[in-house]
């Protein structure tokens, strides 16, 4: 199978069929339209072998994550998603493993009504970069910078969840099936992100945990935050592990949550409850923005607490990389030999 076999085979019309895709995948360029009064939102994310996934995990959950990390950043600004394009970079041509990875794209992009339009194949250690692309009314996306004093702080679902998977999975051990599936097939929060449009003064993905994220807020805002950790959202999973001060580590600093962060005025909290109880993943309000500057954290007892790391930072020279090779790693050893 060449690349263009693979190409045809595994990626040619894959996701959903839309009306605005004059040209998809086969030609120099997709070409799009956008509707008027929209604006395009784009983003970009890479997932690497040993970085961000194990290479041994499976595929078809790889090629589901690999686009739900995309949908969360466009769930983040409000946006519709439309398209997908997707670089692969492949070991070599393992059909069943790519065509369980393209299933698992293209089921994730049909759920969301997304077409993927194009990409590029190429042979290497095993890397896969997602661009997606949506829309949002003109001057509509929900941007970071809009956080206020007096904003109540809000988080969709839970916290933690992928983090206590991936700590059971480096212990060795098995994580229970539901806690599995939020480190392996997280669930963009898409309908959130677009119900909260509109309500949201600011919002971010909770993609590299609480602390990092929410900081990001508060940096593009100007502003400071008071959470209560008590008022966090915890899977009884989670809540279990918390024995410690130094526990609630584990939902504010580790990554791969895919919830919503988002700040909400204080005047919309009767919209943000109706809001809320209509949305499936639930909404909890766990802190408000503050004039000072800074994130303080409260313990249940009303204590103040600080993580000893904010989030994962590729480049701040982390002991080790969360997704370490393991010994049955045999795609990556591959790769790399
Ligand atoms: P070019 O040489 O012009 O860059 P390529 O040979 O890389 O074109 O790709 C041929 C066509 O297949 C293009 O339309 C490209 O967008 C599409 N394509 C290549 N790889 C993928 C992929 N992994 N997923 C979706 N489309 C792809
Ligand atoms: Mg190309």
């Amino acid at each position: 199978m060449d690349e263009f076999d693979l190409i045809r085979r595994f990626f040619t019309g894959a996701g959903a069929r839309r009306a605005d895709v004059t040209l998809g995948v086969g030609d120099d360029c997709a070409l799009l339209r956008v509707p008027a009064g929209m604006e395009l939102a784009v983003s970009i994310d890479t997932l690497v072998a040993g970085v961000h996934f194990f290479a041994d995990c499976d595929p078809h959950g790889l090629g589901h994550k690999a686009l739900a990390v995309g949908l969360s950043d466009l769930a983040a600004m409000g946006a519709e998603p439309a398209w997908a394009t997707l670089a692969v970079t492949l070991p070599g041509a393992d059909e069943s493993w790519i065509g369980a990875f393209a299933r698992g794209f293209a089921a994730l992009a049909s759920r969301h009504g997304v077409a993927l339009v194009g990409g590029d194949t190429t042979r290497g250690p095993l890397t896969l970069s997602v661009q997606v692309h949506g829309w949002v009314p003109e001057g509509c996306a929900v941007r970071r910078a809009g956080a206020r004093p007096g904003d109540l702080i809000c988080i969709t679902g839970t916290l933690g969840d992928a983090g206590l998977a991936l700590q059971l999975l480096n212990e060795g051990s098995d994580p229970p099936p539901d806690l599995r599936a939020r480190l392996e097939r997280p669930s963009p929060r898409v309908a959130a992100g677009l119900c909260v449009r509109g309500l949201a003064s600011a919002m971010i993905d909770v993609s590299d945990g609480l602390a990092a994220d929410l900081g990001h807020i508060l940096t593009a805002s100007g502003v400071g935050a008071e959470v209560h950790l008590g008022e966090l959202p915890l899977s009884r999973s989670v809540a279990a592990r918390i024995r410690l001060p130094e526990d609630w580590a584990l939902p504010v600093a580790s990554g791969d949550d895919y919830e919503l962060c988002f700040t909400v005025a204080e005047d919309h909290r009767c919209e943000l409850e109706s809001l809320a109880r209509g949305l499936g993943c639930g909404v909890r309000v766990v802190g408000r923005i503050t004039h000072e500057q800074g994130l303080t954290w409260r313990l249940p007892d009303g204590a103040a607490w600080q993580p000893r790391r904010g989030g994962y930072d590729h480049f701040a020279g982390l002991a080790q990389d969360p997704f370490p090779v393991r010994s049955n790693d045999r795609d990556l050893d591959d790769a790399q030999g």
